[in-house]
């Protein structure tokens, strides 16, 4: 990476940290081995750092900048993600505003000279994004719960490495070709559990608005406490009129999400026992984030599969 980048870098992540003090480094995936000569990619979400392991196999050493349980719509960069940067070939980041500010920065360093910049809102198709709540000039960013745009995000990172590496074209394109068919059958198991709720049943009344493209993809009709962002809580208006809702429709369960705290769902599920009627903690669901190793879900394919078999256990 050449020095204006690093300045550049420099300059943008002091600022985050004077902003929020020193927290810890993020956990990493990977560890780089320049004896193997690896490319260094540097992925921002834990979904992102499991799909370029995958496509880049053996070639790639990934450092994800956050780790398990990490809400990425308030994620602050830390003194470690500095070094990460520095040194990196490739970085890989969602777009459509998931990461804030973190996304202006990549946007900014697109284009320099021995760093290719992966952003996986730039391969997929406008038309099948959703808007952000009412603003349709602005995009939900959860594309990765409808596993077929996850499809076109595996393509677009095969796409970047490749630009990247040269070389490992072949390779890249014959994990991505793996992974599409692997990503096939885990849509249609999704799309079979699903089919084992009555189209009645299939409402989904999660702590935030992740779950849209989900919706779509699946028949679910999809209900957040607070909103597309965590950035903003939600209001005891908003839990008022979710408790309504869940009380009139007679819902059987509602989920809490790895990466927002559980209060959030369980001011709903007390409002809602104010009124007179029980709902259920359904379990936890993965959100912004993929789970731990000692989850059993730390991966993106273990993930959404998890995520179906809670929804739909605890809406029969
Ligand atoms: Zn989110």
């Amino acid at each position: 990476m050449n020095q204006k980048i690093k300045g550049l870098l420099a300059a943008f992540f002091s600022c985050a940290l004077l902003l929020t003090g020193c927290s810890a480094p993020a956990a990493n995936t990977n560890s780089a081995n320049p004896e193997k000569n690896q490319l260094n990619v540097v992925a921002t979400t834990t979904m992102l750092s499991d799909l370029s392991s995958i496509i880049g196999g053996d070639r790639v050493a990934v450092e994800g900048l956050m780790g398990p349980g990490i809400d990425p719509h308030l994620y602050q960069a830390s003194a470690g993600d500095v070094s990460l940067m520095q040194k990196a070939d490739v970085v890989v980041y969602n777009g459509l505003h998931l990461e804030g500010k973190m996304g202006e920065i990549f946007e900014s360093l697109s284009g320099q000279q021995g760093l290719t910049v992966i952003c996986i809102e730039k391969g997929l198709d406008e038309s099948k994004l959703l808007a952000w709540e009412d603003d349709s000039s602005v995009h939900d960013p959860h594309i990765w719960f409808d596993v077929s745009l996850w499809e076109d995000a595996a393509k677009t990172v095969a796409e970047g490495l490749a630009q990247a590496d040269p070389e490992g074209k072949a390779d890249y394109q014959a994990n991505l070709e793996a992974y599409l068919k692997e990503l096939d059958e885990t849509d249609a198991y999704i799309c079979s559990r699903a089919a084992e709720l009555p189209q009645a049943q299939r409402v989904l009344v999660t702590a935030h608005d992740a779950f849209q493209y989900f919706g779509k993809a699946y028949g679910f009709e999809v209900r957040g406490l607070q909103g597309i962002s965590t950035d903003s809580e939600a209001g005891t208006a908003d839990v008022s009129e979710l408790a309504n809702f869940i009380v009139e429709r007679k819902i059987k369960a509602v989920f809490v999400e790895s990466s927002v705290p559980r209060k959030t769902i369980e001011a709903l599920q007390a409002a809602v026992k104010a009124k007179g009627f029980d709902v259920a903690i359904g379990g936890q669901l993965y959100s912004d984030s993929l789970g731990d190793v000692a989850s059993g879900a730390n991966t993106y394919i273990l993930t959404v599969k998890a995520n179906i078999d809670t929804i739909v256990d605890a809406l029969k």
